[in-house]
Parts: structure tokens; C-alpha cells; sequence
């Protein structure tokens, strides 16, 4: 058989429908990617008021006890100060009596994790998944069911209360 013109179109066509269906599948329903937010450090400067900047964007950590996010208790979801990504749903928070926000778990997908040696002794730090903005350190002295207890600065959230 001549491969003919009109043949070889709809051969690579069909290729081309094919070698999409992996990457269409390879996504669980519902959980669409996470688009990438990447901006200047200019751009973050002016974003940012210098306290969220020197916490979501140089990793600082704010003072124990200065959130008022620590005695926020209403039904909602806490989502990120430099990007609204939701990280935290309400029902997931609980009082650590560290003097930060806690939660025992994040939203599926919304943070990514390194491990960093700033006090020494490695700590798993967590940041945004959209912005890549610090957020806090996850630690294994958590509550049921996860174990787990995300520290996170005050400042690097915003909470949004669920609509009545
Ligand atoms: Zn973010």
C-alpha cells in the first residue's frame, strides 16, 4: 500500500488523538493540576505586605502568638496570602497551644514539602503548591487521624468564612 497524502494526514491525526489520552487520563477526575503561579520578586514586593513577604517569600516564621487566626473557630477555609490556593478547611484545625494555626490536614494537592536544617535538626517545611509560598512545618505530634500538626503562620493565610 502508497501512504497518500490524504493517508498520512489521518495517520498523524490519530496519532496525535492517541498520544493525548494518556496525559488527558493521567489526571483523577475532579482534581484538575494545580497551575503554577511564578511571579518577580518585585512583582511578590508588591503583592505582599513586608510581613507576608518575609514569611511566604524568605521563610521567616511570625511570633508565637500574634495570629488572630489562632482564635478563629467559624466554618470555613484558610487559603493562601499570596496566591488564594485553599490550603486548610475549618474542620481540620485544632488548638495546638503553640501559638499558630494548626491542622492536623492539609487539602489533597494544595502544599508541597522539603525538608530544611535551619534549627539543626531536619524539620519537614511545607509551602503553597500554586506559589511555592512558605506556609509552616509539618510535625508528627499531631491529633487523630492524621498524627500530623501543621504549623503555619498566621499571616501566610487568609481565612474565608463559609457562607451561611
Ligand atoms: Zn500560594
Amino acid at each position: 500500500m502508497t501512504m497518500t497524502r490524504r493517508n498520512l494526514f489521518s495517520f498523524l491525526a490519530a496519532a496525535g488523538l492517541s498520544a493525548k489520552v494518556p496525559a488527558a487520563s493521567a489526571a483523577a477526575p475532579g482534581t484538575p493540576a494545580i497551575e503554577p503561579l511564578r511571579l518577580t520578586d518585585a512583582q511578590w514586593r508588591q503583592r505582599l505586605d513586608p510581613q507576608q513577604y518575609a514569611v511566604l517569600r524568605q521563610e521567616a516564621t511570625e511570633r508565637a502568638g500574634t495570629s488572630a487566626l489562632n482564635h478563629e473557630k467559624r466554618k470555613g477555609r484558610y487559603i493562601c496570602a499570596g496566591c488564594d490556593l485553599p490550603l486548610f478547611e475549618s474542620q481540620h484545625k485544632f488548638d495546638s497551644g503553640t501559638g499558630w494555626p494548626s491542622f492536623h490536614t492539609p487539602i489533597a494537592g494544595a502544599l508541597g514539602t522539603k525538608t530544611d536544617f535551619k534549627l539543626l535538626l531536619p524539620r519537614t517545611e511545607y509551602h503553597c503548591a500554586r506559589c511555592e509560598g512558605h506556609q509552616g512545618h509539618v510535625f508528627d505530634d499531631g491529633p487523630r487521624p492524621t498524627g500530623k500538626r501543621y504549623c503555619n503562620n498566621g499571616v501566610a493565610l487568609k481565612f474565608v468564612p463559609e457562607a451561611a
